[in-house]
């Protein structure tokens, strides 16, 4: 049973819970900042080595202003020696906003009754994915409620019509997954009909905090979510997402946390997780929390640039909820995915109220720019925006290491991948001022290849995305 984790027991070791609430605040209550210290572990990650809790809690004490410059602008030195200007998009939707649990800070709780209610038949599934493919998606995150209705074989149905939807040269190539916790088989389940990331948030790592906010429902139990990934790592899906709600306990610990799991995975698993999430808590239907923990923007992008040091390999993901100003300066220090053109409305895709609508969403969002704007924007500013899926498709795992370790492989693979992507949308989708600026674009940057024999290939490729060719990458 998925809904009943008091039937669970904890037979395998690697699934034992493992984050130390006494322990963390031990480390971070012993971390003294100093300006030598801070850039050594500075230095140290900018050589490419993963930082220990006990460096990182030095950086989360760090309050001097000019040494928390030096934070961002290291996290910014990484982000342009590493990562370079390519930037992942994807959507989220929606399938359903039934849920059984009590989330102190989320509009879907099962307590608030003027939320209305939907969950997706499956022609309004095919309608939602029709409209975000005729704007250019490729990437969708599916997002569902946590309720026996939304059981692995309704997820995997689900997975199945998002992959076979097909609208003119429109398609989804790749499907990630934001559920509840499940079992092992119902992770094996869903794992058979191709998904990409499983992505479950812990919301918070501090075990009291959690209890407080999680008022009732399976999700008060805290060690069944936070072992969830390791089960769906037993059953075989090694690309996971995690995060942590910030706004809910101290952000300090929260960060902590972050780098615990981190840590665990790499200990039992010798791979981390693919990406972490930093949502900030935004305005709910029936929000219900303690507001002394809210994060304000200068410890947000501070926090950011912390992590980007921490884990210099693992993917971040930036959201919606965040306005745009924010998402510029953050997207500096290497976030590699950000959602663009979302809605989070029940049907949203294809019923958009001009104003938001509180009692139709989980949460509010701050940037309402349409996917058409984000991309113009964001050729603007000299990134490539990309709809990338090459590695997953071609068997490429622990993509977001390579692209840290392996030498050359963001040039030979994300950066092609990137502008290949961004050609097809140009030709497709883009109005003609966009697609004037994207092949501008798209030009400036095959100059930085001068192994004619690659860029020779590239650019055939490029060609043949002109003449219809679709789907084609390194
Ligand atoms: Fe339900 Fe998720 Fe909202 Fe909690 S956060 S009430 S589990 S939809
Ligand atoms: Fe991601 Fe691989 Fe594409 Fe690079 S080539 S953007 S690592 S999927």
């Amino acid at each position: 049973m998925n809904y009943q984790p008091e039937n669970y027991s904890i037979k395998d070791e690697r699934m034992k819970p493992f984050i130390d609430s006494v322990e963390i605040w031990n480390i971070i209550n012993n971390a003294k900042p100093t300006r030598e210290k801070v850039k050594k572990i500075i230095a140290k990650s900018l050589s490419k080595r993963r930082l220990s809790l006990e460096e990182t809690a030095v950086l989360v004490n760090t309050t001097d202003l000019e040494l928390v410059k030096e934070i961002k602008d290291g996290a910014r030195v990484l982000k342009e020696r590493v990562y370079g200007q390519r930037i992942v998009l994807f959507a989220p939707l929606y399938v359903g906003n039934l849920c059984i649990n009590n989330c102190a800070y989320c509009g879907y709780k099962a307590s608030n009754k003027s939320m209305e209610r939907v969950t997706l038949t499956n022609n309004d599934l095919v309608q939602q994915v029709k409209a975000l493919e005729d704007t250019g998606q490729k990437r969708l995150i599916l997002v569902y409620g946590e309720h026996p209705k939304y059981n692995p074989d309704f997820i995997a149905e689900t997975v199945k019509t998002v992959y076979k939807v097909k609208s003119g040269p429109g398609e989804i190539r790749r499907v990630n997954i934001n559920a509840a916790p499940l079992d092992i088989e119902g992770f094996k389940k869903v794992k058979s009909v191709g998904i990409g990331t499983y992505q479950i948030f812990q919301e918070t790592y501090h075990p009291e905090t959690y209890k407080k906010v999680h008022l009732s429902g399976v999700k008060r139990d805290f060690n069944w979510r936070l072992t969830s990934l390791d089960r769906a790592q037993e059953a075989g899906i090694d690309d996971v997402g995690i995060g942590a709600l910030f706004g809910l306990y101290d952000w300090r610990y929260e960060v902590l946390g972050l780098l615990r799991h981190v840590n665990h995975f790499e200990a039992v698993y010798k791979v981390g997780p693919h990406t972490i999430s930093f949502p900030r808590i935004q305005n709910a239907s029936e929000l219900n929390i303690d507001k002394r923990y809210l994060v304000n923007d200068d410890d947000f992008t501070k926090l950011v640039a912390i992590l980007r040091l921490a884990v210099p390999y693992t993917g971040l993901i930036l959201t919606a909820r965040e306005p745009a100003e924010i998402r510029d300066e953050i997207m500096q220090f290497g976030v590699s995915q950000i959602d663009g053109g979302t809605n989070i409305e029940m049907k949203g895709y294809t019923e958009h109220e001009k104003n938001q609508n509180i009692d139709k969403e989980q949460f509010t969002i701050n940037d309402n720019r349409s996917l058409e704007e984000i991309m113009n924007e964001l050729i603007e500013g000299g990134y490539i925006p990309s709809f990338c899926t090459a590695c997953y498709r071609l068997g490429r795992t622990g993509e977001h290491f390579m692209e840290f370790s392996v030498p050359g492989f963001i040039k030979r693979y994300c950066q092609p991948n990137a502008m290949l992507t961004l050609a097809e949308y140009l030709q497709d989708y883009a109005n003609e001022e966009t697609k004037l600026k994207g092949y501008e674009l798209i030009k400036e940057n095959l100059v930085n290849y001068n192994d004619d024999k690659f860029k020779d290939k590239l650019e055939e490729k490029l060609e043949k995305i002109k003449v219809g060719e679709r789907d084609l990458y390194f």
